[in-house]
């Protein structure tokens, strides 16, 4: 069944708000401004990024990933640096694999995790904002 984006992103927010380290005990997000995270504000490109890829290789996911959202991203400084990336402190670099994983399984694709291997040293993915690879 094809989904709408705001079906992925239910789906999405479901899978990873629920684990996400900002998530308060009263199940609500604990950032300032919870509308400021990149993961749903924007959402759309995420989606239509993981949904361009078919690898169990998680690093062509990075990739546009970068070149789709974190291009059009206020975060992201001139140099394609990113502060909130370096500080693991945006859900979308921290969780990608779930997201991907996320997207993937609704959409009726299978992401191997075995993938996970290939993974690049340094900031992108895995659970929590405090954990990077
Ligand atoms: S930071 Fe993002 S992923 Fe984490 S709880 Fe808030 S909205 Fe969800
Ligand atoms: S890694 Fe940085 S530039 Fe990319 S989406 Fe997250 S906050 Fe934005």
């Amino acid at each position: 069944m094809e989904h709408t984006v705001d079906e992925l992103e239910a789906i999405v927010r479901n899978r990873i708000c629920s684990v996400c380290t900002e998530r308060t005990t009263d199940d609500q997000c604990g950032l300032e401004d919870p509308s400021s995270c990149a993961l749903f504000r924007l959402f759309p490109q995420v989606a239509q990024a993981i949904q361009s890829v078919n690898s169990s290789d998680i690093q062509p996911y990075i990739d546009a990933i970068r070149r789709n959202v974190c291009s059009v991203c206020q975060e992201q400084a001139q140099d394609a640096s990113c502060e909130a990336r370096q500080q693991v402190q945006c859900a979308l670099d921290a969780y990608l694999l779930l997201v991907v994983d996320a997207i993937e399984e609704a959409t009726g694709k299978t992401f191997d995790k075995t993938g996970i291997q290939n993974l690049p040293a340094g900031p992108a993915v895995v659970p929590g904002p405090q954990l990077r690879l």
